[in-house]
């Protein structure tokens, strides 16, 4: 992959030229730090990672899936116009990754589909963990950008990820100057967060260590709807009083937390205790994800640790667990 040299001060001239092409989307402080749209490099903050994942522009949070009309159905696909994300990090990459193998397979979902299509994404590589509890360099992270801005001193390592990345180059190419400086390993992993002992958990299902922490789980579900990677909805039908033949199906955000998820015909529930669903989605994260996909779902952005509202540290239950095993 070509590597280029761009100059720290081109930044702002650079997220400038791009916006008057694409709509561009970077992190910006508000009462945190959150994905908008820019129309210059000023109000970008690179400082933490974004409060919340850039997921919600892929698989959004409500979704009309089909109208009908008696018979009739129809798929409105809302066109995205080409868009351009700046400033993405690798655990956040990786989650968009992990959300193409469940979305974009057949047979596909023509809604998420069109959103990737139409994006390109520049990724920010982490010099440091953004948070204490980041852990991404324990997840065995790829390379999913179509660009990588990697930080050095006064200017940045540029890498090409994929054609869309090329293409991005080759439309600006007044602020990146080919280099023989190539990528090393150290710039692909971020030094720090490799918290987690182990990702795999098969054998820690039944330990005494899940109830410690997990009955204090209130099951918000803000874990859930933080994750990158969290894909849970649910679908419901909407018609129209005044004509009972229109209507649509609708898709929404859900929660492997809330207990309504597990419920089932006959008002069964499968996952009654606040503690069984809480060690469920560390099981779904760690280890039935991999058995489907051949990856783990979890990118260790560590989202769902800092913003739990009773701070339940999974990383460290585990790590507790693991050594207490051992
Ligand atoms: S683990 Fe924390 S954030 Fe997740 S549902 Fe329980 S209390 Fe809420
Ligand atoms: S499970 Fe937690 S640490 Fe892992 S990707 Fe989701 S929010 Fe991040």
């Amino acid at each position: 992959m070509a590597a280029y040299r761009f100059e720290e001060s081109q930044l702002d001239p650079f997220i400038s030229a791009v916006a008057k092409r694409y709509h561009l989307f970077a992190p910006v402080r508000t009462d945190a730090v959150r994905f908008q749209e820019v129309s210059d490099g000023e109000a970008i903050d690179l400082s933490e990672n974004s409060y919340l994942p850039i997921k919600e522009f892929f698989f959004a949070k409500q979704h009309v899936l089909f109208a009908f009309h008696g018979a009739n159905l129809t798929l409105p696909i809302d066109l995205v116009e080409p868009r351009v994300f700046f400033g993405v990090r690798r655990c956040d990459l990786n989650a968009l990754a992990h959300q193409d193998l469940v979305f974009m397979q057949e047979p596909g979902d023509p809604h998420y589909a069109q959103r990737r299509e139409a994006s390109v994404l520049i990724g920010y590589h982490c010099l440091e963990p953004p948070s204490p509890h980041c852990f991404c360099s324990s997840m065995n992270l790829q390379d999913c950008q179509d660009l990588m801005f990697v930080p050095r001193e006064g200017y940045f390592l540029v890498e090409e990820g994929s054609e869309r990345g090329k293409r991005l180059i080759h439309d600006f190419p007044r602020y990146f100057r080919e280099t023989e400086e190539a990528l090393r390993e150290e710039d692909r992993r971020t030094p720090g967060a490799d918290g987690l002992a182990t990702t795999d958990i098969a054998a820690l299902y039944d330990e005494e260590g899940w109830g410690e922490r997990a009955r204090d789980c209130l099951s918000c579900g803000a874990c859930t709807v933080l994750c990158p990677t969290c894909y849970c909805y649910e679908i419901h039908d909407e018609v129209e009083l005044a004509d009972v033949h229109r209507g649509s199906r609708n898709r929404c955000w859900s929660s492997c937390q809330l207990k309504e998820f597990s419920r089932v015909a006959g008002d069964q529930c499968f996952r009654e205790s606040r503690s069984d669903r809480f060690r469920h989605r560390i099981y779904h994260q760690l280890e039935y994800f991999r058995e489907r996909y051949n990856v783990t779902l979890c990118t260790g952005c560590g989202r769902c640790i800092s913003y739990c509202p009773t701070r339940i540290d999974w990383v460290d239950m585990i790590n507790r667990m693991v050594a207490s095993a051992s």
